[in-house]
């Protein structure tokens, strides 16, 4: 832990902490050497974690990377967080996301972005982490954490760990608890971790994931020992792969990469099979609707009253104009209105009912393929390597919202996805690969994802 506090202190131009808590992570580290001096160690026993912003820590800092929780501290931990101090993990701070985990580059954070600790070869321009776990997948690229926990709305836990060369694994919907992670779109969120590999990952998962009456929508379904998944044969596993995901314009290097992923799967005994998930093209046009429609209601309870920041008006109508004027950044503004927009009665049908149709009938495509016998199923994590911070920012929204092109279709779906590093790109950027299992079946990710990493 002290090793892990002064790292932080040396990186802190990464941006990846909001808040470092040295006080609280030397007490929980001397609790840990207590249990393992006792011989009661637990399964992370004193292992130094990052905790992305969106969770709530009682007592401690809990912003959603927005201005509008301003001095926000919960009086209650997220169900996520106490597991994982109930096994004796050690909290080192929080970490840097995009504001309310809307975005893909970690630009839209009231704390300004986060930089990705890497280069490309012979630059020095400043990359983007990727979003919105930046933070999460920032500090764990730069060693500044052992592990960290990230939500994954539609992508934002596997698209920054292919960005940064780590493993982020998106669970099935209902495996993690969402109780005290501050909601996004409630049907999409799930939290995950962003790990150094795939073994870490199956650890860190093993302990966030469990069954709670706090959250009726987390499933009570056994939560294997994943890491015994990690290095087992994957002999015989049917792997799909989907013609949908050979983008028009697709570059060769992520051509290339995913030829390759094939190839090291097929060395290792997997069989390879072409399937088809028709529906893809409709995937990212609906999630923009559906995940801002959920946020705009869930934004509604933002008023000034019950949290964080309080502007002054001339009535309380005035005021919380003014409070979510102030308090709500550019792209969380965008995203309500948006919402609010599809959810108003004249448009309902033709937006939010067709998207939610929409919906149901990628999830069918999936299950089809599943149906058909297919274990898993291969594609890119991102259609690019990481951008340079303001590159994509201010510009066209939709540019940037097309980094989800390859990991919204999951969430819709409600399925696991993890997100592998599986080589460099020319320029010396990590590029991900990614694995999507059947529900509830994250072990045979785990199995496929070590042939990969
Ligand atoms: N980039 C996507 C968005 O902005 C996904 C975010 C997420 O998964 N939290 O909505």
């Amino acid at each position: 832990t002290k090793a892990y506090l002064a790292a932080m202190e040396a990186a802190r131009d990464l941006n990846a902490y909001v808040v470092e808590m040295p006080e609280k992570a030397l007490e929980m580290a001397a609790a840990s050497d207590a249990k393992i001096a006792a011989g009661e160690a637990r399964a992370l026993e004193g292992i130094p974690l990052g905790i992305k912003d969106l969770f709530a820590t009682e007592g401690f800092h809990t912003q959603a990377a927005s201005h509008i929780l301003d001095g926000f501290k919960p009086a209650y931990e997220s169900t996520v967080t106490s597991n994982l101090w109930a096994d004796g993990a050690v909290m080192l701070g929080k970490l840097n996301m995009d504001e309310f985990a809307m975005g893909s580059s970690n630009e839209t954070s009231y704390y300004g972005p986060v930089k990705s600790p890497w280069r490309k070869a012979g630059s020095n321009m400043a990359l983007v982490p990727g979003g919105s776990s930046g933070g999460s997948a920032a500090a764990v690229a730069a060693r500044i954490c052992a592990g960290a926990t990230a939500t994954d709305t539609g992508g934002s836990i596997r698209q920054p760990a292919a960005f940064t060369g780590t493993v982020g694994i998106k669970p099935t919907y209902g495996r993690c608890s969402r109780w005290g992670v501050v909601a996004f779109a409630s049907s999409l969120d799930q939290a995950g971790p962003i790990a150094r590999d795939v073994r870490d990952a199956a650890i860190l998962l093993k302990s966030m994931a469990s069954v709670d009456l706090k959250d009726t929508t987390s499933v009570d379904i056994e939560v294997p020992d994943y890491e015994a998944s990690v290095g087992q044969s994957v002999k015989g596993l049917k792997i799909g792969i989907p013609k949908e995901y050979r983008l028009d314009g697709m570059s060769a290097e992520i051509d290339g990469l995913w030829q390759q992923g094939i190839a090291w799967l097929k060395d290792a005994g997997a069989e390879i099979v072409d399937i088809s998930l028709p529906h893809t093209k409709y995937a990212l046009p609906a999630y923009y609707i559906v995940a801002p429609a959920e946020a705009s209601s869930n934004l509604a309870r933002y008023d000034g009253v019950r949290y964080g920041l309080r502007e002054k008006g001339t009535d309380i109508a005035d005021m919380y104009e003014n409070s979510r004027a102030a308090g709500f950044g550019e792209e969380v503004k965008r995203r309500i209105l948006i919402g609010t927009y599809v959810l108003s009665a004249g448009y309902y049908d033709a937006y939010y009912l067709k998207a939610q149709k929409v919906r149901t009938l990628i999830k069918r495509d999936f299950e089809l393929c599943f149906d058909a016998g297919v274990d898993a199923i291969l594609t890119p994590a991102t259609p690019s390597a990481a951008f340079g911070i303001g590159e994509k920012a201010g510009a066209d929204p939709v540019e940037m919202y097309l980094n989800d092109v390859f990991t919204v279709t999951v969430n819709m779906a409600g399925l696991p996805g993890i997100a592998v590093p599986a080589g460099l790109s020319g320029e010396g950027l990590p590029l991900g690969l990614q694995l999507i299992g059947r529900p509830f079946d994250e072990a045979t990710l785990f199995k496929l994802g070590t042939v990969i990493e």
